[in-house]
Protein backbone atom coordinates (compact mmCIF):
# COMPACT_ATOMS: atom_id res chain seq x y z
CA UNK A 1 0.00 0.00 0.00
CA UNK A 2 1.02 3.54 -1.03
CA UNK A 3 0.51 5.86 1.62
CA UNK A 4 2.97 8.46 0.80
CA UNK A 5 1.73 10.42 -2.01
CA UNK A 6 4.84 12.84 -2.68
CA UNK A 7 7.72 11.79 -1.10
CA UNK A 8 10.02 14.69 -2.62
CA UNK A 9 7.85 16.69 -0.16
CA UNK A 10 9.87 15.02 2.20
CA UNK A 11 13.28 15.68 1.22
CA UNK A 12 15.37 17.73 3.31
CA UNK A 13 16.09 19.82 0.44
CA UNK A 14 12.30 20.73 -0.32
CA UNK A 15 11.22 24.59 1.00
CA UNK A 16 7.46 24.35 1.50
CA UNK A 17 5.60 27.64 0.66
CA UNK A 18 4.68 27.95 4.39
CA UNK A 19 6.93 27.13 7.52
CA UNK A 20 5.09 27.25 10.25
CA UNK A 21 6.61 29.34 13.40
CA UNK A 22 9.18 31.31 11.51
CA UNK A 23 6.69 33.82 9.74
CA UNK A 24 8.11 36.12 11.96
CA UNK A 25 11.39 35.43 10.73
CA UNK A 26 10.43 36.27 7.13
CA UNK A 27 8.82 39.51 8.50
CA UNK A 28 11.84 40.66 9.93
CA UNK A 29 13.93 39.75 7.05
CA UNK A 30 11.85 41.44 4.83
CA UNK A 31 12.17 44.72 7.09
CA UNK A 32 15.87 44.69 7.21
CA UNK A 33 15.78 44.88 3.61
CA UNK A 34 13.22 46.65 2.93
CA UNK A 35 15.10 49.55 1.52
CA UNK A 36 15.83 47.93 -1.55
CA UNK A 37 11.84 48.37 -2.50
CA UNK A 38 12.69 51.76 -3.15
CA UNK A 39 14.59 51.19 -5.96
CA UNK A 40 17.72 53.26 -4.96
CA UNK A 41 19.51 49.23 -4.80
CA UNK A 42 22.45 50.92 -3.67
CA UNK A 43 22.18 50.15 0.58
CA UNK A 44 24.00 47.31 1.26
CA UNK A 45 22.66 45.35 3.97
CA UNK A 46 24.18 42.44 6.12
CA UNK A 47 22.49 40.21 8.53
CA UNK A 48 23.61 37.32 10.56
CA UNK A 49 21.32 34.29 11.22
CA UNK A 50 22.57 32.34 13.68
CA UNK A 51 21.07 28.61 14.95
CA UNK A 52 21.30 25.06 15.62
CA UNK A 53 21.32 22.66 12.79
CA UNK A 54 17.14 21.92 11.98
CA UNK A 55 15.89 25.01 13.07
CA UNK A 56 14.98 26.30 9.51
CA UNK A 57 17.55 28.54 8.85
CA UNK A 58 18.28 27.24 5.22
CA UNK A 59 14.36 27.28 4.49
CA UNK A 60 13.44 29.98 5.91
CA UNK A 61 16.18 32.27 3.77
CA UNK A 62 15.31 30.54 0.79
CA UNK A 63 11.84 31.02 1.23
CA UNK A 64 12.10 34.93 1.75
CA UNK A 65 14.74 35.12 -0.67
CA UNK A 66 12.04 33.73 -3.54
CA UNK A 67 9.70 35.81 -2.17
CA UNK A 68 11.02 39.12 -1.60
CA UNK A 69 12.67 38.66 -5.53
CA UNK A 70 8.71 38.64 -6.72
CA UNK A 71 6.94 41.15 -4.68
CA UNK A 72 10.20 43.79 -5.77
CA UNK A 73 9.35 43.00 -9.56
CA UNK A 74 5.88 42.76 -8.93
CA UNK A 75 4.56 45.58 -6.72
CA UNK A 76 7.90 47.34 -6.75
CA UNK A 77 8.92 47.22 -10.71
CA UNK A 78 12.40 46.77 -8.63
CA UNK A 79 15.18 44.34 -9.87
CA UNK A 80 16.64 42.26 -7.13
CA UNK A 81 18.15 39.10 -7.44
CA UNK A 82 18.68 35.59 -4.87
CA UNK A 83 21.51 33.58 -5.44
CA UNK A 84 21.77 30.99 -2.52
CA UNK A 85 25.76 29.61 -1.47
CA UNK A 86 26.49 26.76 0.47
CA UNK A 87 29.93 27.49 2.01
CA UNK A 88 30.28 23.86 2.67
CA UNK A 89 30.33 23.16 -0.96
CA UNK A 90 31.76 26.38 -2.33
CA UNK A 91 34.40 27.51 0.57
CA UNK A 92 36.37 29.59 -1.23
CA UNK A 93 36.23 33.50 -1.78
CA UNK A 94 36.56 31.81 -5.54
CA UNK A 95 33.98 29.51 -5.48
CA UNK A 96 31.87 32.03 -4.41
CA UNK A 97 32.57 34.52 -7.24
CA UNK A 98 32.16 31.71 -9.70
CA UNK A 99 28.95 30.62 -7.90
CA UNK A 100 27.37 33.74 -8.26
CA UNK A 101 28.12 34.98 -11.94
CA UNK A 102 26.86 31.38 -12.70
CA UNK A 103 23.90 32.01 -10.57
CA UNK A 104 23.31 35.72 -12.83
CA UNK A 105 24.39 33.56 -16.15
CA UNK A 106 27.68 35.86 -16.44
CA UNK A 107 30.11 34.61 -19.06
CA UNK A 108 33.55 34.54 -17.38
CA UNK A 109 36.59 34.04 -19.45
CA UNK A 110 38.24 30.90 -18.92
CA UNK A 111 42.01 32.63 -18.57
CA UNK A 112 42.34 32.79 -14.53
CA UNK A 113 40.88 35.63 -13.25
CA UNK A 114 40.97 36.30 -9.24
CA UNK A 115 38.02 36.24 -7.05
CA UNK A 116 38.22 39.79 -6.46
CA UNK A 117 38.38 40.90 -10.72
CA UNK A 118 35.21 38.60 -10.77
CA UNK A 119 33.57 40.22 -8.13
CA UNK A 120 34.20 43.63 -10.24
CA UNK A 121 32.48 42.08 -12.97
CA UNK A 122 29.54 41.12 -11.49
CA UNK A 123 29.56 44.99 -9.61
CA UNK A 124 29.91 46.14 -13.32
CA UNK A 125 26.98 43.48 -14.41
CA UNK A 126 24.97 44.36 -11.41
CA UNK A 127 25.35 48.37 -12.06
CA UNK A 128 24.59 47.92 -15.65
CA UNK A 129 21.54 46.36 -15.40
CA UNK A 130 20.45 48.38 -12.25
CA UNK A 131 20.09 45.02 -10.38
CA UNK A 132 20.53 44.74 -6.69
CA UNK A 133 22.08 41.33 -5.42
CA UNK A 134 21.18 39.41 -1.99
CA UNK A 135 23.55 36.84 -1.26
CA UNK A 136 22.53 34.28 0.93
CA UNK A 137 25.83 32.51 2.50
CA UNK A 138 24.89 29.29 4.06
CA UNK A 139 27.02 27.28 6.03
CA UNK A 140 29.16 30.63 6.69
CA UNK A 141 31.19 29.07 9.26
CA UNK A 142 33.12 26.53 6.58
CA UNK A 143 33.81 30.56 4.79
CA UNK A 144 35.57 31.59 7.61
CA UNK A 145 37.68 28.26 8.36
CA UNK A 146 38.79 28.01 5.32
CA UNK A 147 39.48 31.73 4.29
CA UNK A 148 42.21 33.80 5.33
CA UNK A 149 41.89 37.62 6.86
CA UNK A 150 42.31 39.32 4.09
CA UNK A 151 39.50 37.36 2.05
CA UNK A 152 37.02 37.47 4.75
CA UNK A 153 37.97 41.28 4.77
CA UNK A 154 37.33 41.60 0.92
CA UNK A 155 33.81 39.85 1.41
CA UNK A 156 32.65 41.97 3.87
CA UNK A 157 34.26 44.76 2.64
CA UNK A 158 36.49 46.23 5.35
CA UNK A 159 38.40 47.50 2.28
CA UNK A 160 36.46 49.28 -0.11
CA UNK A 161 38.24 49.19 -2.94
CA UNK A 162 35.26 49.38 -5.47
CA UNK A 163 33.67 51.43 -3.54
CA UNK A 164 31.47 53.36 -5.84
CA UNK A 165 30.09 50.16 -7.06
CA UNK A 166 30.15 48.45 -3.95
CA UNK A 167 26.33 49.39 -2.39
CA UNK A 168 24.86 46.48 -4.26
CA UNK A 169 25.15 43.34 -3.11
CA UNK A 170 23.95 42.47 0.35
CA UNK A 171 24.49 39.66 2.53
CA UNK A 172 22.77 36.97 4.51
CA UNK A 173 25.42 34.91 6.57
CA UNK A 174 23.61 32.01 7.69
CA UNK A 175 25.75 30.23 10.58
CA UNK A 176 25.67 27.23 12.81
CA UNK A 177 25.31 28.09 16.10
CA UNK A 178 28.11 25.37 16.63
CA UNK A 179 30.80 27.70 14.60
CA UNK A 180 30.30 30.84 16.94
CA UNK A 181 31.31 33.96 15.34
CA UNK A 182 31.97 35.56 18.16
CA UNK A 183 35.38 33.57 17.75
CA UNK A 184 36.25 36.07 15.09
CA UNK A 185 38.47 39.09 15.12
CA UNK A 186 36.60 41.89 16.77
CA UNK A 187 36.46 44.18 13.45
CA UNK A 188 35.14 41.58 11.22
CA UNK A 189 32.65 40.56 13.56
CA UNK A 190 30.71 43.91 14.10
CA UNK A 191 31.44 44.44 10.33
CA UNK A 192 29.36 41.18 10.01
CA UNK A 193 27.21 41.12 12.81
CA UNK A 194 25.17 44.17 12.57
CA UNK A 195 22.23 42.75 12.52
CA UNK A 196 21.79 39.10 14.28
CA UNK A 197 18.48 36.91 13.75
CA UNK A 198 18.65 33.98 16.09
CA UNK A 199 16.57 30.61 15.20
CA UNK A 200 15.84 29.39 18.88
CA UNK A 201 15.30 25.75 18.13
CA UNK A 202 11.60 24.26 17.95
CA UNK A 203 9.16 23.40 21.08
CA UNK A 204 7.42 20.57 21.06
CA UNK A 205 3.84 22.37 19.79
CA UNK A 206 5.66 24.16 16.92
CA UNK A 207 7.26 21.04 15.95
CA UNK A 208 3.85 19.23 15.83
CA UNK A 209 2.64 21.86 13.53
CA UNK A 210 5.66 21.84 11.71
CA UNK A 211 4.99 18.03 10.74
CA UNK A 212 1.63 17.98 10.53
CA UNK A 213 1.66 20.44 7.62
CA UNK A 214 4.19 18.35 6.31
CA UNK A 215 1.49 15.26 6.39
CA UNK A 216 -1.40 16.97 5.07
CA UNK A 217 1.10 18.10 1.75
CA UNK A 218 3.21 14.42 1.20
CA UNK A 219 0.76 11.94 2.66
CA UNK A 220 -2.49 10.42 1.40
CA UNK A 221 -5.33 11.87 3.53
CA UNK A 222 -5.82 10.32 7.20
CA UNK A 223 -2.66 7.89 6.72
CA UNK A 224 -0.91 9.11 9.53
CA UNK A 225 -2.23 8.45 13.13
CA UNK A 226 -1.82 11.35 15.17
CA UNK A 227 -0.37 9.86 17.97
CA UNK A 228 2.60 9.78 15.61
CA UNK A 229 2.95 13.21 15.36
CA UNK A 230 2.68 13.80 18.74
CA UNK A 231 5.42 10.85 19.66
CA UNK A 232 7.73 12.35 17.29
CA UNK A 233 7.51 15.86 18.47
CA UNK A 234 7.33 15.04 21.85
CA UNK A 235 10.83 13.41 21.47
CA UNK A 236 12.44 16.11 20.02
CA UNK A 237 10.76 19.19 21.31
CA UNK A 238 13.26 20.81 22.89
CA UNK A 239 10.79 22.11 25.71
CA UNK A 240 10.74 18.58 26.26
CA UNK A 241 14.69 17.62 26.81
CA UNK A 242 15.13 17.02 22.69
CA UNK A 243 17.20 18.90 20.34
CA UNK A 244 14.50 20.73 18.55
CA UNK A 245 15.62 19.90 15.02
CA UNK A 246 12.78 20.01 12.39
CA UNK A 247 15.25 17.59 9.93
CA UNK A 248 15.53 15.05 12.02
CA UNK A 249 12.11 15.22 13.09
CA UNK A 250 10.63 15.29 9.30
CA UNK A 251 13.16 12.27 8.65
CA UNK A 252 11.91 10.16 11.19
CA UNK A 253 8.16 10.82 10.03
CA UNK A 254 9.25 9.95 6.92
CA UNK A 255 10.83 7.17 7.51
CA UNK A 256 7.97 6.00 9.96
CA UNK A 257 5.91 6.07 6.55
CA UNK A 258 8.39 3.73 4.72
CA UNK A 259 8.17 1.40 7.67
CA UNK A 260 4.54 1.43 7.19
CA UNK A 261 4.17 0.98 4.04
CA UNK A 262 7.02 -1.93 3.74
CA UNK A 263 4.46 -3.32 6.63
CA UNK A 264 1.73 -3.27 4.30
CA UNK A 265 -0.06 -0.82 7.00
CA UNK A 266 -2.53 1.64 5.14
CA UNK A 267 -1.37 3.96 8.14
CA UNK A 268 1.02 4.85 9.78
CA UNK A 269 1.08 4.10 13.58
CA UNK A 270 3.08 5.19 17.12
CA UNK A 271 4.53 1.54 16.61
CA UNK A 272 6.05 2.50 13.06
CA UNK A 273 7.18 5.91 14.83
CA UNK A 274 9.25 4.15 17.14
CA UNK A 275 10.81 2.11 15.24
CA UNK A 276 11.79 4.86 13.01
CA UNK A 277 13.05 6.53 15.66
CA UNK A 278 15.23 3.80 17.24
CA UNK A 279 17.10 3.73 14.21
CA UNK A 280 17.44 7.15 13.91
CA UNK A 281 20.18 8.69 16.39
CA UNK A 282 20.23 12.25 16.47
CA UNK A 283 23.41 12.22 18.52
CA UNK A 284 25.66 10.51 16.32
CA UNK A 285 24.27 12.92 13.19
CA UNK A 286 25.12 15.79 15.54
CA UNK A 287 28.60 14.75 16.21
CA UNK A 288 29.11 13.72 11.89
CA UNK A 289 28.00 17.08 11.66
CA UNK A 290 30.61 18.62 13.69
CA UNK A 291 33.18 17.06 11.86
CA UNK A 292 32.98 18.77 8.80
CA UNK A 293 34.10 21.70 10.88
CA UNK A 294 37.43 19.90 11.62
CA UNK A 295 40.57 20.97 10.42
CA UNK A 296 42.70 18.23 7.72
CA UNK A 297 45.21 16.83 10.93
CA UNK A 298 42.52 16.79 13.32
CA UNK A 299 40.83 14.40 10.49
CA UNK A 300 43.95 12.18 10.23
CA UNK A 301 44.02 11.96 13.61
CA UNK A 302 40.80 9.95 13.57
CA UNK A 303 41.22 8.00 11.02
CA UNK A 304 44.25 7.24 12.49
CA UNK A 305 42.48 6.42 15.35
CA UNK A 306 40.00 4.22 13.19
CA UNK A 307 42.60 2.20 11.78
CA UNK A 308 44.36 1.53 14.74
CA UNK A 309 41.73 0.05 16.43
CA UNK A 310 40.74 -1.99 13.35
CA UNK A 311 43.83 -3.18 13.12
CA UNK A 312 44.49 -4.33 16.66
CA UNK A 313 40.85 -5.47 17.18
CA UNK A 314 40.66 -3.70 20.39
CA UNK A 315 38.38 -1.37 22.00
CA UNK A 316 40.90 1.42 22.75
CA UNK A 317 44.80 2.14 22.03
CA UNK A 318 47.49 3.98 24.01
CA UNK A 319 48.23 7.63 22.97
CA UNK A 320 51.27 5.93 21.87
CA UNK A 321 49.85 3.50 19.29
CA UNK A 322 47.84 6.41 18.25
CA UNK A 323 50.87 9.01 17.95
CA UNK A 324 52.51 6.20 15.82
CA UNK A 325 50.01 5.60 13.34
CA UNK A 326 48.77 9.33 13.27
CA UNK A 327 52.96 9.64 11.70
CA UNK A 328 52.48 6.94 9.44
CA UNK A 329 49.25 8.15 8.03
CA UNK A 330 50.26 12.03 7.64
CA UNK A 331 53.04 10.83 5.61
CA UNK A 332 50.80 8.70 3.45
CA UNK A 333 48.68 11.82 2.92
CA UNK A 334 51.83 13.72 1.96
CA UNK A 335 51.66 15.86 4.93
CA UNK A 336 54.03 16.83 7.41
CA UNK A 337 52.69 15.33 11.01
CA UNK A 338 52.34 17.82 13.47
CA UNK A 339 54.78 17.90 17.00
CA UNK A 340 53.33 16.47 20.16
CA UNK A 341 51.76 18.94 21.82
CA UNK A 342 50.07 19.77 19.01
CA UNK A 343 48.06 16.15 18.96
CA UNK A 344 47.25 16.35 22.28
CA UNK A 345 45.50 19.65 21.80
CA UNK A 346 43.67 17.66 18.59
CA UNK A 347 42.86 15.11 20.52
CA UNK A 348 41.21 17.57 23.73
CA UNK A 349 38.90 19.11 20.31
CA UNK A 350 37.88 15.68 19.18
CA UNK A 351 36.85 14.86 22.91
CA UNK A 352 34.46 18.32 22.92
CA UNK A 353 32.96 16.87 19.96
CA UNK A 354 32.15 13.49 21.51
CA UNK A 355 33.76 11.94 18.86
CA UNK A 356 36.29 10.06 21.06
CA UNK A 357 36.90 9.13 24.62
CA UNK A 358 40.35 9.61 26.47
CA UNK A 359 41.52 8.00 30.11
CA UNK A 360 44.39 7.53 32.09
CA UNK A 361 45.33 3.57 32.17
CA UNK A 362 45.20 2.14 35.74
CA UNK A 363 46.71 -0.45 37.06
CA UNK A 364 48.25 -3.24 35.04
CA UNK A 365 49.83 -1.10 32.29
CA UNK A 366 53.69 0.13 33.30
CA UNK A 367 53.40 4.01 34.07
CA UNK A 368 50.49 5.86 33.09
CA UNK A 369 49.27 6.68 30.21
CA UNK A 370 46.49 8.14 27.85
CA UNK A 371 43.55 5.29 26.42
CA UNK A 372 41.85 6.41 24.06
CA UNK A 373 38.88 4.88 22.25
CA UNK A 374 36.04 6.28 19.44
CA UNK A 375 32.56 7.03 21.28
CA UNK A 376 30.51 6.15 18.41
CA UNK A 377 30.05 2.54 16.95
CA UNK A 378 32.88 2.21 14.19
CA UNK A 379 31.19 1.54 10.95
CA UNK A 380 31.69 2.11 7.34
CA UNK A 381 29.86 4.86 6.84
CA UNK A 382 31.38 7.18 9.30
CA UNK A 383 34.82 5.85 8.14
CA UNK A 384 34.00 7.12 4.51
CA UNK A 385 32.62 10.04 5.58
CA UNK A 386 35.38 11.08 7.60
CA UNK A 387 37.86 9.99 4.38
CA UNK A 388 35.39 12.43 2.23
CA UNK A 389 36.04 15.16 4.49
CA UNK A 390 39.97 13.96 4.43
CA UNK A 391 39.98 14.57 0.61
CA UNK A 392 38.43 17.90 0.33
CA UNK A 393 40.96 19.06 2.28
CA UNK A 394 44.64 17.83 0.94
P1 LIG B 1 18.93 24.56 9.19
O1 LIG B 1 19.34 25.30 7.96
O2 LIG B 1 18.69 25.44 10.36
O3 LIG B 1 19.83 23.40 9.52
P2 LIG B 1 16.76 23.68 7.52
O4 LIG B 1 16.21 24.95 7.03
O5 LIG B 1 17.65 22.91 6.62
O6 LIG B 1 17.50 23.91 8.92
O7 LIG B 1 15.54 22.79 8.00
C1 LIG B 1 15.64 21.40 8.15
C2 LIG B 1 14.42 20.71 7.58
O8 LIG B 1 13.28 21.05 8.36
C3 LIG B 1 14.11 21.12 6.17
O9 LIG B 1 13.60 20.00 5.50
C4 LIG B 1 13.04 22.19 6.34
O10 LIG B 1 12.19 22.23 5.22
C5 LIG B 1 12.32 21.72 7.57
N1 LIG B 1 11.82 22.84 8.36
C6 LIG B 1 12.51 23.61 9.22
N2 LIG B 1 11.74 24.54 9.78
C7 LIG B 1 10.51 24.37 9.25
C8 LIG B 1 9.25 25.03 9.45
N3 LIG B 1 9.14 26.06 10.28
N4 LIG B 1 8.20 24.59 8.75
C9 LIG B 1 8.31 23.55 7.90
N5 LIG B 1 9.45 22.89 7.67
C10 LIG B 1 10.55 23.28 8.35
Amino acid sequence: VLIIKHKDKLSPDYVPENLPHREEKIKELGFIFKDLLAGDAKDSERVVILGRTGTGKTATVRLFGKNFEDIAEREYGVKVKYVHINCYRHRTLYLISQEIANALKLPIPSRGLSAQEVFKMIHEYLDRRNIHLIVALDEFGHFLNTANTEEIYFLVRLYDEISAIIKRISYIFIVNESHSIYKLDRSIRDHIARRLIEFPPYKSMELYDILKYRVDEAFNDNAVDDEVLQFISNTYGYDKGGNGNARIAIETLSLAGEIAEKEGSPVVLLDHAKKANSTINPEIQEIIDSLSYLDLHQLILLKALIRALNKTKADEITMGTLEEEYISLSREFNEEPRRHTQVYEYLRKLKVIGIINTRQSGKGMRGRTTLVSLSLPLDKRLDDYIMQQIMVRL
